[in-house]
């Protein structure tokens, strides 16, 4: 079951991490945790004419947490924080079983859809992506400076 769960894609961005760190400067940050796994995971980016320019994780979690940290850092650059937010929600509802993903932008996301026959780990495969929404939300929520 570990060998089914422990794709090679998740396993290739464990062990080398894209984005990892913290941008600069850091025009979005969040932070959130699941106590379930112990996963921390803290998400910034870096905004450059209303798109985002870069995504950096950094934290510590289990391998399928961080593995989709380090594949949503690439995913979210170039859109615009609203398309990143739509973007977001359809990982969400893939990562529920709602609806799939449209088949050419899945990718490396394709491994991660696997993590759904192990319920107890779908926390740690969208922890990720709930961090860089609150952010997201919140420079929302925030006057413009
Ligand atoms: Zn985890």
């Amino acid at each position: 079951m570990l060998e089914e769960l422990y794709q090679e894609i998740i396993l290739d961005h464990y062990r080398r991490p894209r984005n990892r760190g913290t941008t600069s400067p850091v025009d979005l940050h969040a932070k959130e945790s699941n106590p379930l796994c112990g996963d921390e995971l803290e998400v910034t980016a870096k905004i450059v004419d209303g798109k985002i320019a870069e995504v950096k994780f950094d934290g510590h979690g289990c391998s399928i947490s961080l593995a989709s940290a380090s594949i949503m850092t690439g995913r979210l650059v170039g859109k615009t924080l609203s398309e990143a937010l739509n973007y977001i929600e359809n990982f969400q509802k893939m990562m529920r079983g709602d609806v799939p993903f449209g088949g050419k932008e899945l990718g490396d996301l394709k491994a991660l859809e696997g993590v759904l026959k192990f319920p107890v780990r779908v926390k740690c495969a969208t922890l990720a992506w709930h961090t860089a929404q609150r952010g997201i939300t919140a420079t929302f929520e925030k006057p413009p400076a």
